[in-house]
């Protein structure tokens, strides 16, 4: 199979994220037991932003971008969630992500709503000037929408700390003055989090770890397969060698590389950084999307875009558990028939949720002008995300239910709390 930009469920009519973000939702309120007005409230964004906007291109045309900003849920606080650079990126998507920020944001019991923003644009075919304008454009038109105490966007795929600076220091020509806390996942040096580019990939490891174990797998010496090599893959894909765990196949957006007997991150790291792909890194064979996801192994971390696992291919899947690093990327359809075949999901609301949890003691940092070191942040990620995984565990042997319910439930009930003692205005 060829390796495209936009995987979309390999192609076929499989679920969109909007429509598995809403089969999920409606799953943990029938578990819940919600009362109608409750359920409807939740199932909508509470606002969104769609935007177009002109932009000076190098060689002096002006092209017009449209971008996206989505706030599904602000009742517990603040609204979160990343900002999205990709070519397939549309309202429906950032919808769906919004949502799953919400219940991640509840899970893992952070004081924040969710949202999630995106551009329509590759940003792999700009130059670096181009993206700043896109970027600081972008920022611009949100004015009033985003801010420390409103919602704080972070990175996500196809952005990075770089863009947070951008969006930093435009929030801040705005307002006269430096607002560190609009925004996440910045440079160290500019009041970003020590940890913050690893925590997700760090808190995918922490949980494959867990579900390995209690599959009667040790990570040290268990075979791994990853999708996606950026902020996510990278990070797990490093941390999990680190535990021991034996990488044998990762895929990128260019292809992907092969070795039964190892394949070494960091050589990988450099590989990408010099020819932009890790495909075609020497000592390896190649291998595409479909050879990944079907491969034979006791880890698949899954870190790249929604819908890779859908009924179309799960019976194909021969891994023994999944690590959702990224948002989405089982389908509804597929959870059924991986359940039967025995193969362990840990759900991306948990499995992913590092990046929120560190961009949290971030935000904390920023309000209170003080910086955590590296091994505080690290520990105290160590503790929620555990303290998640337990109370998922707990749920879902209390009730026999799967962990995605789980997960979803524990979530979704916390929301519907604050919303009903919150009552409603006017
Ligand atoms: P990124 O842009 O840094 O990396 C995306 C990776 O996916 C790249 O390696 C890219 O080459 C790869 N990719 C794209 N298309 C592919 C394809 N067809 N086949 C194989 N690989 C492909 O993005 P990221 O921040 O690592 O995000 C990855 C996922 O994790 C997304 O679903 C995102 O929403 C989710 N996520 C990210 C964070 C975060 O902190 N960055 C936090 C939580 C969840």
């Amino acid at each position: 199979m060829a390796i495209t930009d936009a995987p979309r469920g390999a192609g076929r009519a499989t679920p969109n994220a909007i429509e598995s973000a809403l089969a999920q939702f409606d799953r943990a309120a029938d578990h819940l037991d919600l009362a109608p007005e409750t359920r409807a409230i939740l199932r909508v964004p509470k606002r969104e932003w769609t935007v177009n906007f002109p932009v000076s291109m190098d060689d002096g045309h002006v092209e017009v971008f449209t971008g996206y900003r989505v706030q599904h849920n602000m009742a517990r606080g603040p609204a979160k969630g990343g900002i999205r650079f990709h070519p397939a990126t549309d309202l429906d998507e950032v919808r769906a992500l919004a949502m799953w920020m919400t219940w991640k944001c509840a899970l893992v019991n952070v004081p924040f709503g969710g949202a999630k923003g995106g551009v329509t644009v590759d940003p792999r075919k700009l130059s670096q000037n181009e993206l700043q304008h896109v970027t600081r454009r972008f920022a611009t038109e949100l004015q009033g929408v985003i801010g420390p105490e409103i919602d704080i966007p972070a990175p996500d795929v196809g952005t990075n700390a770089q863009t947070m600076a951008w969006i930093m220091d435009t929030v801040s020509m705005h307002a006269g003055y430096t607002v560190p806390g609009v925004v996440t996942g910045k440079p160290v040096g500019l009041g970003g989090s020590e940890g913050r580019a690893d925590a997700t990939g760090r808190g995918v490891m922490f949980t494959a770890q867990r579900a390995l174990r209690e599959a009667g797998i040790d990570m040290n010496g268990a075979t791994v397969a990853v999708q996606g090599f950026g902020n996510v893959g990278e990070a797990a894909a490093r941390l999990i060698h680190e535990q021991g765990g034996k990488l044998v196949a990762i895929t990128d957006v260019g292809g992907g590389v092969a070795n039964p007997n190892g394949l070494d991150p960091a050589a990988l790291k450099l590989r990408l950084s010099e020819h932009g792909t890790i495909a075609g890194a020497p000592g390896t064979e190649p291998i595409d999307n479909a050879g990944l996801l079907s491969a034979d192994v006791d880890l698949l971390v899954l870190a790249a875009l929604e819908g890779q696992i859908t009924a179309n291919n799960a019976d194909a899947v021969h891994a023994r558990v999944i690590a959702e690093g990224a948002n989405g990327p089982v389908t509804p359809d597929a959870d059924p028939i991986l359940a039967d075949r025995g193969i362990v999901s840990v759900p991306d609301i948990l499995c992913n949720s590092g990046g929120v949890i560190v961009s949290y003691f971030e935000w904390v940092q920023n309000l209170q002008s003080f910086a955590w070191p590296a091994d505080q942040v690290a520990e105290r990620l160590r503790q929620v995300i555990n303290g998640a995984y337990d109370e998922v565990s707990a749920m879902r042997q209390r009730d026999g239910i799967d962990a995605r319910l789980a997960a979803q439930a524990i979530a979704v009930a916390r929301v519907a709390e604050a919303t009903q003692i919150r009552g409603r205005y006017p």
